[in-house]
Formats: C-alpha cells, structure tokens, sequence
C-alpha cells in the first residue's frame, strides 16, 4: 500500500526525527531534511501531502512548491507568525494546530526558572566550574520559596498547573485575569485568590506571566508596572516576549526596581548576546525551550499522527483551524495555544 508522505518542514538532529518516528502509525511516512537547506525543502515537499510546521516558517514560495499538499499540521499552535494562511486558503488546504503537550513543561520551566533566579544557580554553577567555592557570598541574595506570594498574571492552562506545583512550597498565590475567575473550591484548593493588576504587582513576591500575546497584552509588564513591584520581587515569563517592555525591564533590573527575572522568552528571537540581560547575574535565560522537552515532543506527535488518521480516514480532525474565520480575532480558541 502507498504510504502518505509527510515532510518535516524544520531541520532537526537526527534523534529528534527518531523521537517523531516512533510515534508514526501504519501508512505514513517521515520526509525529513539532512541539511538546513531552502533548495532541499523545495525539492523534498513537491512530493508530500502533509508538512508538519514548528519554528521554521512556512512562506508562501514553499507552499506553491508543495503540488501535492492537502494539509499543514503545525506542532504547536502559534501558525500566525509561521504559515502563510492566505496562501494555503488560496489552494484549500487545510491547517491543523496541536495543543497537546505544552502545559505541563512550561509549568515545570516556570518553577525551574524561578528556583534558579532565587538561588542564582547558573552563577554558583559556572564559578565553581572555574575553582570559585562561594559558600558565603549567595547568602544576601539567595531566597526561598516558602511563604512568599507567587501573582499569576492570567489563569488558565498553564498558570493552574504552576499554582498547583508551587503550592506544594507552601506559597500563597494571587491572581489577575480580567476574563477568568477559577471556580470557588479551585481556588481553595490552590490557595488562590484573585485581585486588580495593581494590587498582584503590589503584593506578589514573584509575579509569572501566563497570558496570551495580544494587542492588548502587549508591554503590559512596562515601566510603570515595574514600579508597582516590590523591590525584592521576581519577575518569570515563559509567555511570550512581547508582554515585557525589555528595555524597561533592564533599567529596572539595573537600578533595584526588582531584584531578578527568569525569561523563557524575549522580544527579539533569537536572543542577541549584545542583550544587556546576558550581562546580569541576577537574571536567568533559556532559549524559549519552555515546552520542548522530549515528552511533550513525544505527546504531540502521537496526537498531531492521531489527526492525520482522522484526516486521511475522511473524519473530522481535532483543533482545525477554520480559514475563513477571521484567524487574527483574540476571540478565537486557537489564539492561547502555543
Ligand atoms: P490559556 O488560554 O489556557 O490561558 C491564558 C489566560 O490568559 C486565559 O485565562 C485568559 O483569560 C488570560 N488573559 C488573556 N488576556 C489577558 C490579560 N490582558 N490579562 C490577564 N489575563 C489575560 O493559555 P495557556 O495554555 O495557559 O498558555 C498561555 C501562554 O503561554 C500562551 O498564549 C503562549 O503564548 C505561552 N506559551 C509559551 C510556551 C513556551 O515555550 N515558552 C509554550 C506554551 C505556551
């Protein structure tokens, strides 16, 4: 029996196809690039009826190089800045999304991040790499979760389940989200209350962002807003860049406003090393690598081949985008996925 054909749109190590392959049911077969190459892209997609989008985008001249294309799968959900979907509606090929997967990872990141920004771990790490044995000198600065309050801005998906890990470091948390209110006995079960956006920046030890990145969202955490935090407060992000105003927060980490920031994600990806934030000690960076752990690879591609069967089987798939409704509109579901 002919296989369909699926090409992996970005260039990945060689154990990361590995990690997709496993998860490849009968009838399907993995296209994937041996170098970084535009002109191999043309040449390998003219053949595949299905391409799975992550990072690289997807611009117009690759989709009218794809003849056979019936389908683009992205594996996560931010399509809006990597596929072009005027083009894909011009030929009706369908857009699919994959949510599964993310939440728990980001969730783990976030408290990893904020455990790091409180004992400056990347610092202690590399000096005692080098011979430098600082047993005393982290102690003015090193701090400990227990009792502190951790102010979630937004409440869904993700920000529950960090609520619901802090929680285990016996913290309080509060919470700011204008268009979700978490059911009374989850909030007592989480030891969550919710308040103003001025009274979380007010009162919380640590303020995490978990908000969708929207126009209204946009530098939401600005100068002002920094101003508001406490001078010993933490500011994590494992949203998305665009909600910090990063110039305003490098002056604010320079000058005491907060005492750190543990970013997952910033305004220009990817990170410059001219960043003055790569210069801060109180300050820890990963490579928006939130979500990208081999389990959640794992659990995406077994949902995202679980569509394909769908698609190809003449059912209706899950999480498809629907190109002739207005895609860029907050009010769409897709909109908070990653
Ligand atoms: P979600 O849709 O479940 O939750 C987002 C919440 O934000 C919603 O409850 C919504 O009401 C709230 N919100 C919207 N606008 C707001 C505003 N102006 N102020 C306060 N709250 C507001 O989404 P999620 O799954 O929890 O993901 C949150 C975000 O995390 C995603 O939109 C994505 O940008 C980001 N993300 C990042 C990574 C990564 O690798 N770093 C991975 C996955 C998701």
């Amino acid at each position: 029996m002919k296989k369909h054909r699926v090409f992996y749109f970005s260039h990945a190590p060689e154990n990361v196809y590995e990690i997709i392959r496993e998860e490849i049911p009968d009838g399907f077969e993995l296209v994937t690039l041996d170098s970084d190459s535009d002109e191999e892209r043309r040449t390998k997609i003219a053949d595949c009826e299905v391409v799975i989008v992550a990072a690289k985008p997807m611009a117009k001249e690759f989709i009218e190089a794809a003849q056979k294309l019936r389908l683009v799968h992205h594996q996560g959900v931010g399509y809006h800045d990597t596929v072009d979907v005027e083009a894909l509606r011009k030929r009706g090929i369908a857009l699919a999304l994959t949510p599964a997967g993310t939440t728990i990872g980001v969730a783990e990141h976030t408290i990893l991040l904020t455990l790091a920004v409180c004992k400056r771990l990347p610092f202690a790490d590399r000096e005692l790499r080098e011979g430098r044995w600082h047993i005393y000198s982290l102690r003015p600065y090193s701090i400990e979760l227990y009792g502190r309050t951790i102010g979630y801005v937004g409440m869904g998906r993700i920000a529950r389940e960090v609520a619901f890990r802090f929680k285990a470091f016996g913290t309080k948390g509060i919470y700011y989200d204008p268009y979700a209110r978490l059911p009374e006995e989850e909030e007592k079960e989480l030891s969550l209350h919710r308040v103003g956006f001025d009274e979380l920046l007010r009162m919380a030890d640590i303020v995490t962002l978990h908000v969708p990145a929207t126009k209204e969202t946009y530098h939401l955490i600005d100068l002002k807003a920094l101003h508001k935090m406490k001078r010993t407060a933490i500011l994590i992000n494992t949203s998305r860049g665009s909600i910090v105003d990063e110039g305003a927060l490098c002056e604010a980490l320079k000058n005491g406003l907060i005492a750190g920031a543990g970013l997952d994600v910033f305004e220009v990806e990817p990170f410059q090393l001219r960043n003055p934030l790569a210069a801060m000690e109180n300050v820890v960076i990963t490579p928006h690598i939130s979500a990208g752990t081999r389990d959640a690879l794992k659990a995406k591609m077994k949902a995202l081949f679980e569509n394909l069967v769908r698609f190809f089987n003449g059912e209706e798939m899950e999480n498809q985008v629907h190109l002739y409704k207005n895609f860029t509109n907050y009010t769409n579901d897709n909109e908070f996925h990653e």
